[in-house]
């Protein structure tokens, strides 16, 4: 074994994690489901989540069976959606094309919806002690200041780098304990800001502790122009429910149920089109129009986008016709079920405003 390899797989079975809820279990479904939701999510917050999912979808099947909906109902509130909607999709693909069985090795794991080179050795690691090196946020903050390496690792050349001396440290042993370990460090010593390195297993050797740079290093992304956009909603209210649509599978809160929504420019709500794209989604509803007004604008920022939601209440009641029915793609909601419905967080803040308002 390499020093690295070495010191991190005996500072992990002294200090590392043991009591995580996906952790003891050679369960490649439990193992999966956990790392797809600490993709871009803290232990923390992923804890509660994890053991809710587990007990709704105990397997493989449980998920593949399920309705997406219900799916995507467990995951609001932990955002990045498209991990939900790829982790059903891999069910089924799992389920109808495997035999219900995971592959063994990474390279193959990496190949279904969602999982990633990263993800997919660490799953085959956990599961099946498949040897395969791993690269997510955390071990690629540890290896960049380990080995000073320079530049932004999200840019291709810095990432094949950090790649090859993932690859290069690789132990023959104990592949479970080393790539845990790495986790372990990133996530508790090696972190973004104020590193503990006079606690770190690796600080004799570590080249931006003994450089005085490990606030420098990794290089941050070099600064991208956030753009902005206004999009209107509609909150169209029939006594105490609101009427929600489907958003379209990809972009913003692909599939997610949410409020008729209307893009526009920066003034989107005083726009013309967007007033007369407003009264005919009103009257399409078939119910009669009693008030309409304007609800206070808000801002919500996505990584590169900020968004200017200004929303617009339609208070509607009795029908112009006989019976209006829904139409595909849309729901009426209590407002009193939305705290449970997968809807995107601005959106559901809103509701619950308008809830207890
Ligand atoms: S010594 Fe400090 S900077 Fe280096 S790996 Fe350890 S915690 Fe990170």
């Amino acid at each position: 074994m390499g020093w690295l390899s070495d010191r991190i797989v005996r500072w992990q079975r002294e200090q590392g994690r043991s009591n995580l809820p996906w952790q003891g279990t050679r369960d490649p479904y439990r193992i999966w489901v956990s790392e797809i939701m600490l993709q871009q999510t803290q232990v923390a917050a992923v804890t509660r989540y994890f053991e809710r999912f587990i007990a709704r979808f105990p397997d493989l099947r449980a998920l593949a069976g399920a309705d997406l909906d219900e799916v995507m109902r467990l995951w609001s509130g932990l955002g990045y959606y498209s991990r939900a909607r790829n982790l059903h999709m891999c069910a089924r693909r799992l389920v109808d094309g495997h035999g219900g069985e995971f592959p063994k090795s990474g390279v193959e794991l990496a190949k279904l919806p969602g999982i990633g080179r990263s993800s997919g050795a660490a799953i085959a690691a956990f599961a099946f002690g498949a040897r395969a090196p791993i690269l997510d946020g955390n071990v690629r903050r540890v290896l960049c200041r380990v080995f000073a390496v320079e530049g932004y690792p999200g840019r291709g050349p810095v990432e094949r780098h950090l790649w090859e001396i993932a690859g290069r440290e690789l132990p023959e042993r104990a592949i479970e304990t080393y790539t845990q370990g790495l986790m372990d460090l990133g996530a508790t010593l090696c972190t973004r800001s104020r590193p503990a390195c006079h606690r770190c297993p690796l600080r004799t050797r570590c080249l931006a502790r003994e450089q005085g740079r490990a606030g420098e290093l990794p290089s941050p992304r070099p600064r991208r122009a956030i753009a902005s956009r206004a999009t209107t909603m509609l909150v169209l209210r029939r006594g105490d429910d609101v009427l929600l649509e489907r958003r379209p599978p990809s972009g913003i809160w692909g599939g997610l149920w949410s409020l008729p929504q209307f893009d526009g420019d920066r003034r989107a709500r005083g726009d013309p089109g967007t007033r007369s794209a407003l009264e005919s989604a009103v009257a399409r509803s078939g119910y009669r129009l009693i008030s309409r007004r304007a609800l206070p604008a808000f801002e919500h920022l996505f990584t590169h986008l900020r968004l200017r939601v200004e929303p617009v209440l339609a208070v509607v009641a009795t029908p112009r016709a006989t019976r209006v029915r829904e139409a595909p793609g849309e729901i009426w909601l209590a407002l009193d079920e939305v705290e449970s419905a997968a809807l995107p967080a601005p959106v559901k803040s809103l509701l619950l405003r308008l809830r207890d308002g």
